[in-house]
């Protein structure tokens, strides 16, 4: 493990991050974990989520697993100034919360559509429309149930899906280039994420088992956040699972720790985060004397609140410092009250007729 709190002080940082006191550089990435644990739920680890902040202002939220948003929310950070979301593919571990970010940002001061990128499948019920289709057509009760009081506009949704098969840029605006290939995950679908900016790289690899893909486009990239899952061992002992399913799971569908520091020594990035598995102090030197077979460079095990600040000189790893009881979205929303709002759904009499306050 590198050693964090070291090198943050020494480059003029607090030896933790604490929200709202740190202006970013313009010249400055500062990359946060929201969601680094296993498809299960737990209070120290929430489902994949990462959030990337750029020095020109610009904000993106790579996956949005079950859980994740609540982290967001401790970041203090307004919900309306995430510029757009991504998704790698469509397990509920990394889109669990797409019904959070989408009213989180809307009741939190949006007014423009939310704008969510993903991609297609071998077929389209696979594809991320779909699935952003399906997911609002469930919500009917719930968006024409706000659509009064809310802003109208703030319930729509742009869904952008781009190809899961290629190798291209599928986003480019105000110097900022995000390209997709393919992850090699069960089935046609999954994609990897790479962003580019000021000159700096960050490679996030969704899911995926050990893959050219990821050698071929994570070339020198400053920071390389990949997946790994517990080992087999862990699987066994401490998710009950037997042999076999624990290799189904650990090493046919995931990277296990060896296998990722395989494919990441050939990338040779300035920072290996490995995400996607446990991480308590019994099973993290585990995990790391495997991944030291193979990738001897800087190594940060991400945990939830792992924040990341890379610049061309550093990248330096340290935790955020959170409070529990964050009100979302203190910022006074602008022009919030002026938005065009659509006609409430009419309540039936007999429901009206028993509301004491107020008064029709
Ligand atoms: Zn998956
Ligand atoms: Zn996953």
């Amino acid at each position: 493990m590198i050693r964090t709190t070291t090198d943050a002080v020494r480059h003029g940082y607090a030896e933790q991050y604490y929200p709202t006191t740190e202006e970013l550089k313009p010249d400055e990435m500062r990359i946060v974990a929201l969601g680094t644990g296993r498809p299960f739920l737990r209070r120290s680890q929430a489902n994949a989520s990462w959030l990337i902040e750029l020095g020109n202002g610009d904000k993106f939220i790579f996956d949005f697993g079950f859980g994740s948003q609540m982290n967001f929310t401790a970041l203090e950070i307004p919900y309306q100034d995430i510029t757009a979301y991504f998704c790698t593919h469509l397990h509920t571990d990394h889109v669990g919360d797409f019904g959070q970010i989408w009213v989180g940002s809307w009741a939190g001061g949006r007014l423009k559509p939310l704008e969510v990128y993903g991609p297609s499948g071998p077929e389209p019920k696979y594809g991320f429309k779909h699935f952003a289709e399906k997911q609002m057509e469930s919500y009917a009760w719930d968006t024409e149930s706000r659509v009064s009081a809310l802003p109208a506009i703030g319930a729509e949704v742009n869904a952008h899906e781009f190809d899961y098969s290629k190798v291209h840029v599928i986003y480019d605006h105000n110097g900022v280039k995000i390209t997709s290939f393919p992850a090699v995950h069960i089935y046609g679908g999954p994609v990897s994420l790479r962003l580019d900016w000021n000159g700096l790289s960050f490679v996030y690899s969704g899911d995926t088992t050990p893959s050219q893909f990821m050698i071929d486009n994570a070339q020198n990239v400053d920071v390389l956040v990949h997946e790994t899952f517990n080992t087999v061992g862990q699987l066994m002992e401490r998710s009950g699972y037997d042999e076999r399913t624990a290799r189904a799971i650990g090493t046919k569908i995931h990277s296990d720790p060896g296998e990722a520091a395989y494919v990441i020594a050939q990338c040779n990035p300035r920072l290996f985060v490995a995400f996607h598995f446990f991480n308590d102090f019994d099973t993290a030197p585990e995990m790391e004397s495997e991944i030291r077979e193979h990738w001897k460079g800087p190594l940060a095990l991400a945990t939830d609140f792992m924040t990341i600040n890379a610049t061309k000189e550093y990248v330096i790893t340290r935790m955020a410092k959170v409070s529990d009881h964050v009100w979302p979205n203190k910022a006074k929303h602008k022009d919030f009250g002026k938005a065009e709002r659509k006609p409430p759904m009419p309540m039936a009499d007999w429901l009206r007729e028993k509301q004491i306050f107020p008064k029709f």
